[in-house]
């Protein structure tokens, strides 16, 4: 694992919508070792590798995070949000965010903890996002609006990238999708001298948490024989939860099924004998709350081979989740043995299998 990409990414601003400081990143990292970088008419980078043999492959991690905009600031200057993606109202109190100007000017605030409604039971009620309040630290309206905040400006939570007791577990703003964008980023940057049989396009996609848009005009514009989202997934070795056998450090995720998606049983398998020759740890798990870009990229054109590939995450949408390098690593090693094995006639040993 790259501290140096994953850092650089991690404190990059990325709301839906708002992901151009992250493409950014992403482009200086790859472009020295890729043919071509393009994008799709949203703001998705892709990235392209020439291969010898005619088959696509898409590797796709989103660009964007979960956040708000300035839905209105009222004359004490209280900037009141509208929220993108699924935020938790419980994790936000007291937390610091970063409102990202037109000009690109960064303004750091607080986010309120007011009780507003006489009713409202301490520790028992949670006040709803757009009820809450993002104090500046200002006097007034035009105070804001002199520092040229103006309504639909970004806020995200602050950067912040910690490596914590044991160097194994690292957390951060914004490892949803952060993660799968590093790991687009460093199998690009692995296999810089590497020839592969396949056309490799190594996406950075937007508006994921909003509704997995950019997945699918890049899955248009790519049109994939086979596509591998890479995401986080919502672990549950924490002590509140008593199941707990999908943990931090025991291997990068298989995705078998979630809202959006069922894995390719064929390509499964294939991923799971190359573990196994390779000594790569992994776990096998499926959700049923969520998803990830293969929601779109499955259903492109006639069907595309896909899976997600993840990473284990605690406290997910949250400012500051957790991961574990061991299990980042063993995804980026199943990541580049993949591109290095797979061909023409293992795809089409793929596309057998389902008939
Ligand atoms: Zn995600």
């Amino acid at each position: 694992m790259n501290d140096v990409v994953l850092k650089e990414l991690c404190l990059a601003d990325g709301l839906s919508g708002y992901e151009k400081e992250v493409t950014r990143v992403m482009k200086k990292y790859m472009a020295p070792c890729v043919d071509e970088i393009r994008y799709d008419n949203l703001g998705s980078l892709v990235a392209y590798k020439k291969g010898s043999e005619p088959l696509k492959v898409l590797l796709t991690g989103h660009v964007d995070e979960i956040g708000m905009v300035v839905r209105s600031i009222d004359e004490k200057g209280y900037v009141h949000p509208h929220q993108l993606g699924t935020l938790f109202a419980h994790s936000l109190g007291a937390q610091e965010v970063t409102l990202t100007t037109r000009e690109g000017k960064k303004l750091k605030g607080i986010i309120g903890t007011h009780a507003k409604d006489p009713q409202f039971q301490l520790n028992k009620d949670t006040i709803p996002v757009q009820d809450q309040i993002v104090d500046f630290g200002v006097y007034s309206k035009k105070d804001l609006e002199d520092l040229g905040v103006r309504i639909g400006d970004p806020i995200t939570p602050s950067g912040y990238y910690q490596e914590l007791n044991h160097p194994d577990f690292v957390a951060a703003k914004a490892w949803d999708d952060r993660v799968g964008a590093g790991l687009v980023v460093e199998t690009a940057m692995a296999l810089k001298d590497v020839k592969v049989a396949p056309d490799v396009y190594f996406a950075g996609t937007v508006q994921e948490e909003v509704g997995l848009r950019g997945a699918k005009t890049v899955g248009q514009m790519v049109e994939p024989d086979i596509s591998i989202a890479l995401d986080v997934y919502p672990c549950n070795d924490t002590t509140n939860d008593p199941k707990g056998e999908y943990a931090l450090g025991k291997g990068c995720t298989i995705c078998l099924a979630d809202t959006s998606s069922i894995a390719h049983t064929g390509l499964v398998q294939y991923l799971e004998e190359l573990c196994e020759k390779h000594g790569i740890a992994y776990q096998e798990t499926m959700i049923s709350r969520g998803g990830t870009d293969s929601g779109e990229l499955h259903r492109v054109g006639k069907g595309s081979v896909n899976v997600s590939i993840a990473i284990p995450n605690r406290y997910v949408h949250t400012q500051r989740s957790i991961i574990n390098r061991q299990d980042y690593q063993s995804a980026l090693s199943l990541l580049v043995e993949f591109l290095k094995d797979i061909n023409l006639e293992k795809l089409q040993a793929l596309l057998a299998s389902k008939q």
